[in-house]
């Protein structure tokens, strides 16, 4: 008898972009062997190398085939270059970069093209963005497919376009609101997955109190992300992820 895949989460960091204490947040998902990042902070080739060793999988820059973005803050986004750079020189292959049109619009122009296309070389070429990365896009109304994945995604309130993701895979569905204002909407969008990655902090982000208060049955299947350094997972009334732990995302009994 043959038994299908799991659908593998490790969070990579939890933190937020002022954390000294977790690396920014960033999902390495799996399902049968196809490894895929969500978002990619600086430096995410140390964040991989530590995550393997705590979750026990091969998280590296060769078992990643895509890096979905969910917008280009840099503790979402620093590691682009690197991993790029990385990818191309070191490992010889490219990797893929998969976005929402408007977030892809600007990784190049006004992100990565001032570091990576000059070269000292004034014989070579200079690089451009297509030799880094294998580029895709997703809009908001259809879904996209990379390997086993089934994307879908949906515009959040942020100060940069930024996209909430529903990720699918095998039978199991992962939600994550990315980065976020308190949103109603956006979590009824989020409620019929069978995991659902909250995001939650200060200022313009989604209060802690506004989620504590939303109905049990989804607080059950809603874990936290980009929570504050001093903010005590003891005490919270939503599970938070654990940077570096394995997770098994799989389909729950009441959707
Ligand atoms: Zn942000």
């Amino acid at each position: 008898m043959t038994t299908s895949p799991s659908f593998r989460l490790v969070p990579l960091g939890v933190g937020d972009a002022f954390s000294d204490r977790y690396y920014s947040s960033c999902l390495f998902l799996e399902y049968g062997g196809y490894g895929m990042l969500v978002d990619c902070p600086h430096p995410i080739r140390k964040i991989m190398k530590e995550a393997s060793a705590s979750s026990g999988l091969d998280i590296r820059v060769e078992t990643v085939s895509t890096i979905v973005l969910t917008h280009l803050h840099a503790d979402h986004s620093s590691g682009l270059e690197g991993i790029g750079f990385f990818a191309y020189y070191a490992a010889g292959c490219r990797i893929g970069l998969h976005a929402h049109e408007t977030v892809m619009a600007h990784v190049w122009d006004q992100h990565l093209c001032g570091t990576m296309a000059p070269l000292c070389d004034p014989v070579e070429r200079q690089r451009k963005f297509t030799d880094f990365f294998d580029l895709s896009t997703m809009t908001t109304g259809a879904p996209a497919e990379l390997g086993p994945f089934e994307i879908r995604c949906r515009m959040t309130h942020h100060h940069v376009p930024t996209t909430a993701l529903k990720i699918r895979a095998g039978n199991a569905t992962l939600g994550y609101s990315a980065d976020t204002s308190f949103d109603p909407s956006l979590i009824e969008w989020l409620s019929d997955a069978d995991l659902i990655i909250h995001e939650t902090n200060v200022a313009t982000h989604t209060p802690y109190a506004r989620l504590a208060a939303l109905p049990a049955p989804l607080r059950k299947k809603m874990r936290l992300i980009h929570y504050p350094d001093d903010f005590d997972p003891a005490s919270s009334c939503i599970e938070c992820l654990e940077q570096g732990r394995p997770y098994v995302v799989t389909p729950s009994a009441a959707r």
